[in-house]
């Protein structure tokens, strides 16, 4: 089966010129691969009548589905509908259900509607309205020379919503698509160019897509296997590719079982073991505390700038951290678990010997244990990769549900 091909055109003086980034593209991409489309191609153009119609032609003439979004609004750089109606021969005509909605949304606040609001309830003739229930933009859906198109708003927490609720059910109603399986491994703490060496040795069978993403600190191995291929064969794969690249993988993501982020493995993990948590941190500076901060299982937190505010704020004796030697930071841990009566401590420092190594300890009940990783890059990333190497460093001493 061929895949139908979808084209994405996003609309607004705002894009072309830079001033803000395409993320409506980027999120419609993702969910129309997902679905099962081929996503052939991205265009972006300003406000401007003449070359949106010019393009709206094109893509009628060669795509099966096209999703567009923005231009949509009141204001005179909204040209959207006009450029359809211009297009497509299909003039605009008010649809009194459209102005009735944005009459009641005005209704329901302070301020009376605009007249210029008005225009939003002209859609072009032989479209179908799609309601817009997080503004006062209503989207339109049309058929044109073979492709069917979608007008959304441009805002993005109102495209999503009209695209869930809306165009999804429909997209796959009317396409015979299947969704393809995406498979993603999450790893920390191993380069890219390295997992490509690891991965190397895998002939993967015919129609599997392999590619790499890196989402600092993080990578990302995806894998997409065609809609039918089963699903045994697919996890005895993803399985020995784990495997090859070693316990570096923190998280596995399949269409029936996405296991997540490194901090939501890291919350399964804690409830499963019914753990409690305190955390100290100089060199993540809070991002740790912040990762941890939406959870019940993370008492305490303490964040200092650097080692000497460590030892004065938990008023370390020479029995828990030498005075005259450098900090030890095991025994810091071991003492911050003692001091908050929490089932684990995480203390994440850079070394006292050389500020470019991180020295990550985490104390439990079976014991106190160590690990210490190279630090580089600038300071953010440096934030960001000892937060993750210090949960990920968690993560591997809490038992597996
Ligand atoms: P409105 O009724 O708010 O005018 P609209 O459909 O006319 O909605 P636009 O005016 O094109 O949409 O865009 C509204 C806002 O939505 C923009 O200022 C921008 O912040 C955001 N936006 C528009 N297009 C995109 C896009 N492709 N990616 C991300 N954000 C976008
Ligand atoms: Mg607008």
């Amino acid at each position: 089966m061929t895949q139908p091909q979808a084209e994405i055109l996003s609309q607004g003086d705002e894009l072309v010129m830079g001033q803000i980034a395409d993320t409506n593209g980027a999120w419609l991409s993702e969910r129309l691969t997902e679905l099962g489309f081929s996503v052939t191609r991205h265009t972006t153009v300003g406000d401007e009548v003449h070359t949106l119609t010019t393009v709206l032609r094109e893509i009628a003439a060669r795509a099966d589905l096209c999703v567009c979004t923005g231009g949509l609004g009141p204001t005179l750089d909204d040209l959207t509908a006009e450029a359809v109606a211009q297009a497509f021969a299909r003039p605009l005509k008010e649809d009194p259900e459209a102005l009735r909605q944005i009459q009641v949304w005005f209704a329901g606040r302070a301020d009376p509607m605009p007249e210029a609001n008005r225009k939003q309830a002209f859609l072009p003739e032989g479209s179908r309205r799609l309601d817009n229930l997080r503004g006062t933009a209503p989207g339109f859906a049309l058929d044109h020379g073979g492709c069917r198109f979608f007008f959304l708003p441009g805002v993005p927490h109102e495209m999503e919503f009209m695209f869930e609720r809306l165009v999804k059910a429909d997209i796959q109603s009317s396409f015979p698509t299947r969704p393809v399986q995406r498979v993603t491994l999450r790893v920390l703490g191993v380069g890219e160019s390295t997992l490509q060496q690891r991965l190397d040795p895998f002939a993967l069978p015919p129609g599997i897509k392999l590619g790499f993403r890196t989402v600092p600190p993080e990578n990302h191995v995806k894998l997409q296997f065609p809609a039918d291929f089963p699903v045994p064969e697919r996890d005895l794969l993803i399985d020995e590719i784990r495997r090859a690249i070693g316990t570096a993988v923190f998280s596995i993501d399949t269409p029936e079982r996405p296991e997540g982020t490194l901090i939501e493995c890291v919350d399964r993990l804690m409830r499963h073991a019914d753990a409690s948590l305190a955390t100290l941190e100089t060199v993540s500076r809070g991002h740790l505390a912040q990762l941890c901060g939406a959870f019940g299982w993370w008492t305490y937190g303490l964040v200092v700038p650097d080692g000497r505010a460590v030892v004065q704020h938990l008023e370390l004796s020479p029995g828990n951290g030498p005075s005259d030697g450098p900090l030890d930071v095991a025994a810091i841990a071991t003492h911050l678990r003692r001091r908050h009566g929490t089932s684990h401590a995480l203390a994440c420092m850079e070394s006292p010997r050389n500020p470019s190594e991180l020295v990550i300890a985490v104390a439990s009940e079976v014991g106190t244990a160590r690990v210490r990783h190279s630090l580089a890059g600038n300071p953010g990333y440096r934030r960001a990769l000892s937060a993750a190497l210090a949960l990920d460093f968690l993560r591997r001493t809490l038992p597996a549900p």
